[in-house]
């Protein structure tokens, strides 16, 4: 066995688990490995009842008195426990598990552990875990890793298949030259990767965490300025001027150009003419209007006679992209044809735009990444654009590359990185920087309450709705479980039906959805035929529904701040006041207290450094502070300092052995190919 054979090779995996892991990106042995664990679970001891926190995993004694209650409650079965302590009661309770009625049996003592929370008044558990004492015991103070999941995939079948995988592999060698290692104080790889996964004590978490975010940083820039040095010099082929196209749409906007974006308008035009390919990222944060500027950039393109592609990250994103650019160009003299193309299309539409594509009718073509798959070819691509998409770089650009484009590259991105740190994760792009709000925005009001404000907001909502506004409201993220995140979104929807005034239209989103229900639902929201939308973070990115003044988040707690920031941008587009509601189910001063920093500030960088702060930089497992950026691990707010680090080791690598020669390059030389290689092979996938 090796890194490169497929999970079947496992013993106790079959097709049918291969498909499961497959679901989470894992299909070869390899992969398995390096599909590191969320976060890790540490048995504490068991505490009594008043020292139970709410929103805190514990563990307590419980005995059973009588035998458990089973009732049906809708489409569930629900067991329930009390359990009594000195006069303090806990409520448990399991859904859909009626055997456990026969199998906790009175008279007998186990430990239950769980998330504590508090509902009506009472404090509860919501499906705990089951031990025998003397079970519990063995896993007294260890790490258990916990990976994740999908359907069917459960945590135990993957933790299993990984130490089978130790068991039975030969692991690589270490790669990384020694001087690296030591300047670095690195970890060796191999211990780093087994303790990632089974850490003995956290010391040795913490040591092989930092070696292998090194690892991926490392190789990232390291493959990005390799890319450098293949387009730093390329000509500029498809030299852009921007013609009457772009002025007539100028002065057709409904809304002068910000200074901010002038100046980055400005920026891009002397790429597009310039000798050489332009390589550009535009940060704005979100609301400051970096569409109209990848529109401006597109038209000019197809002005001088060559296509432009718009890549967003989602379906959803990809039509409301072309929605409003086809709204924006409708009206010029000049004819313009916009393409969407999208993987919910049939087989004959997609043929029919490819078509198009490779006639070059196809002008101005936006879509998700399908776009850049294998079977596209562009007439004359000159321009691509990616939007919301934090890590354009090496992957497609190779893949470009290799059909022999060089079209020139524009990345836009609302992620608040600090230009320092941007200059390292995207190296070889200028940046352009919109830090500036278009004038007619109010700023948004935010406000941190306990769950107790619900009915207030609801009746807040009510009124929002009947001055004609949309309002979004975010469902908790469930990320060991997405099952459990769709029936909390559906069955939120259903019981605020109830609470609502009657008329008002209430629809939910989540990321299982197939695309096209996912699409009419946006467009119906976008349209206003829909006023209340129950979302997960799906909408996190790039929504634009200006009319949407109301922002309701559950569960803020469980988010990180830069992401509450991003979801909070969803609102405040319009010209009307805006409101972000953030409900924290936890009565703890920190997480107020965290959750408060939302209102202090609307600079997303600013809100993110600060929450790694109050954390502290042990939290290392904790919330992630942004989903959106594609690191495996590493995580470029948290692991700074290891970025810099990993930054001034490829720096230095570059300057002796640029071409990876000197004999102690080679393991790292093999392990950038693979690298690479790995990239290509997702992206043709
Ligand atoms: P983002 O930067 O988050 O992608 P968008 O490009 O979606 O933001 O723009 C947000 C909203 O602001 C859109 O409704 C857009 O029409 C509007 N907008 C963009 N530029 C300006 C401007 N200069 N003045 C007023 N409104 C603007
Ligand atoms: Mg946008």
């Amino acid at each position: 066995m090796n890194t490169a054979s497929p999970m079947t090779a496992l013993k106790g995996i079959g097709e049918k688990t291969a498909a499961l892991f497959h679901r989470v990106g894992v299909d070869t042995v390899g992969e398995l490995l390096s599909y590191y664990p969320r976060t890790y679970d540490v048995y504490e001891k068991p505490v009594t009842f008043a020292n139970l926190e709410t929103d805190r995993v514990q563990a307590v004694t419980g005995f059973i008195h009588r035998a458990p209650d089973g009732r049906k409650a809708g489409r569930y079965h629900i067991t329930t426990v009390s359990l009594e302590e000195f006069g303090m009661h806990l409520q448990l309770s399991w859904f859909n598990m009626p055997f456990l009625r026969n199998s906790l049996l009175p008279g007998c003592t186990y430990i239950f552990r769980g998330r504590v929370q508090k509902k009506k008044g009472r404090i509860t558990m919501e499906q705990p875990e089951i031990y025998a004492p003397e079970d519990y015991e063995k896993l007294l103070d260890t790490m258990q890793p916990i990976y994740g999941l999908t359907g069917g995939l459960s945590n135990k079948t993957v933790t299993k298949a990984v130490r089978q995988a130790f068991d039975q592999l030969d692991l690589d060698t270490e790669y990384l030259p020694e001087h690296i290692r030591n300047e670095q104080k690195l970890a060796e790889y191999n211990f780093a990767l087994r303790a990632i996964h089974f850490p003995v004590k956290r010391e040795d978490l913490l040591l092989a965490r930092k070696r292998l975010v090194f690892d991926e940083f490392f190789l990232f820039i390291l493959a990005l300025r390799q890319m450098k040095e293949q387009t730093e010099d390329t000509v500029n082929e498809c030299v852009i001027h921007p013609g009457v196209a772009v002025k007539q749409l100028l002065s057709s906007l409904p809304y002068e150009l910000t200074g901010a974006q002038k100046r980055v308008w400005n920026e891009i035009q002397a790429d597009l003419m310039g000798e050489t390919v332009m390589n550009r990222l535009v940060q704005g944060d979100v609301g400051s209007g970096k569409t109209v500027i990848a529109l401006l950039a597109l038209l000019s393109a197809v002005e001088s006679g060559w296509q432009g592609a718009l890549m967003a990250p989602t379906e959803v994103l990809a039509r409301q992209h072309a929605e409003s650019i086809r709204e924006l160009l409708f009206g010029l003299s000049m004819d313009t044809g916009v393409e969407l193309l999208t993987g919910s299309m049939t087989a004959k539409e997609k043929r029919e735009a490819y078509a198009r594509i490779e006639s070059g009718e196809a002008q101005i073509i936006i879509g998700t990444h399908a776009l850049i798959q294998e079977k596209v070819n562009f007439a004359h691509l000159g321009l691509v654009v990616t939007d919301e998409q934090h890590r354009f770089g090496v992957r497609q650009r190779e893949t470009l590359a290799g059909k022999g484009l060089h079209p020139h590259v524009l990345v836009m991105s609302a992620t608040p990185i600090p230009r320092t740190l941007a200059i390292i994760i995207y190296g070889d792009l200028d940046i352009s920087v919109i830090d500036e709000l278009p004038a007619n925005r109010l700023p948004i009001k935010n406000c941190v309450v306990d769950e107790s404000y619900r009915p207030k907001a609801y009746r807040f909502i009510e009124r929002e709705v009947a001055a004609g506004r949309q309002v979004y409201i975010i469902c908790p993220m469930v990320e060991e479980n997405p099952e459990i995140e769709i029936e909390n979104v559906v069955d939120y929807t259903e019981k605020l039906q109830k609470k609502l005034a009657s008329g008002i239209t209430i629809e939910y989103l989540h990321g299982k959805m197939k695309a096209a229900d996912k699409n009419d639902i946006m467009e119906r929201f976008a349209a206003g035929e829909i006023q209340v939308l129950v979302s997960t973070t799906v909408i996190e990115v790039g929504v634009n529904v200006p009319n949407a003044t109301v922002m309701m988040v559950e569960n803020a707690e469980r988010f990180g701040l830069a992401q509450l920031h991003q979801l909070r941008g969803r609102v405040g587009r319009g010209k009307h006041q805006s409101y972000c509601i953030f409900v924290s189910g936890s009565d703890s001063k920190d997480t107020k207290k965290r959750l408060e920093i939302l209102n202090k500030s609307n600079d997303g960088f600013y809100i993110a450094s600060e929450d790694l702060k109050l954390r502290g930089p042990g939290d290392l497992f904790g919330i992630r502070q942004s989903g959106i950026l594609e690191f495996k691990i590493g995580d470029i707010f948290t692991d700074a300092l290891i970025l810099q680090a990993a930054s001034e080791e490829a720096a230095k690598i570059e300057k002796l052995d640029p071409e990876l020669k000197l004999e102690e390059h080679q393991g790292l030389r093999e392990k950038l190919l693979e690298y690479r290689l790995a990239g290509m092979a997702r992206m043709s996938l």
